[in-house]
């Protein structure tokens, strides 16, 4: 852990996707209503608490207008890759983050940007330095895409990779990688594990559009619901 970046407890949310992930299956429920729902459903962020609830369909879509003050907000279903690489060597080295895979996503609550990424703790939670955070942002405004609390961008320092990806996502990769990581730095099988969600993502995300430049450091636009 480098200075700047004070360790913090890994979200809830996670704790809810490993404990729930197997258990996903027909006849699992709604946690806000309690009818069932399917194994493909959505999920809601609780704001409050950065839980991830799952949603039926009626549920999610009463959540789905990010621009309301509510305390759910429906994760979007959008996957879009930004041009490469979306955070060059100065803006890594900037940012302070220790590790090569990270997610990066915008806290509404702390009112900045907090990096993610899996660790033999399960995963492990910091903040981004504001400036260092902004003067990337300027330099690829691509980075102002994600919905705050509800996208994140998932990035590979080694091949310059950067995808946009329902929050939920990057829940079930530190999932997957969490019963395989061995050592410090993972080993063979947790490398395996990112390749293949990489792999995955990658071909479920279709080009970011265009993102004009703008001089001042971008305040997210809350999300308008699922897509
Ligand atoms: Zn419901
Ligand atoms: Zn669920």
């Amino acid at each position: 852990m480098t200075a700047g970046s004070r360790p913090r407890a890994p979200l809830a949310a996670l704790r809810h996707v490993v404990r729930t992930r197997p258990a996903h299956r027909a006849g699992e429920r709604c946690d806000m209503c309690a009818t069932s729902t399917g194994a493909e459903h959505p999920h809601v962020v609780d704001l409050e608490s950065r839980a991830l609830l799952c949603a039926c369909q009626p549920c999610a879509l009463l959540f789905a207008d990010g621009s309301a003050r509510q305390r759910y907000r429906t994760v979007p279903r959008r996957y879009l890759s930004l041009r490469r690489p979306a955070l060059d060597d100065r803006a890594w080295d900037e940012l302070q983050i220790p590790v090569g895979l990270a997610f990066l996503f915008h806290n509404s609550a702390q009112d900045r940007t907090v990096a993610f990424y899996p660790g033999p703790a399960g995963a492990t939670e910091s903040a981004l330095p504001l400036r260092a955070w902004a003067r990337a942002v300027r330099r690829n405004p691509e980075l102002s895409l994600p919905w705050p609390d509800v996208e994140a961008l998932l990035v590979r320092r080694s091949d310059g990779s950067c995808h946009l990806v329902p929050i939920d996502a990057c829940y079930e990769l530190v999932g997957r990688i969490r019963g395989v990581w061995r050592g410090f730095d993972g080993g063979q099988q947790a490398r395996e594990a990112m390749d293949a969600f990489f792999a995955e993502v990658g071909a479920r995300s279709r080009p970011a559009p265009p993102v004009p430049a703008r001089s001042r450091e971008p305040r997210p636009r809350p999300p308008r619901g699922p897509r």
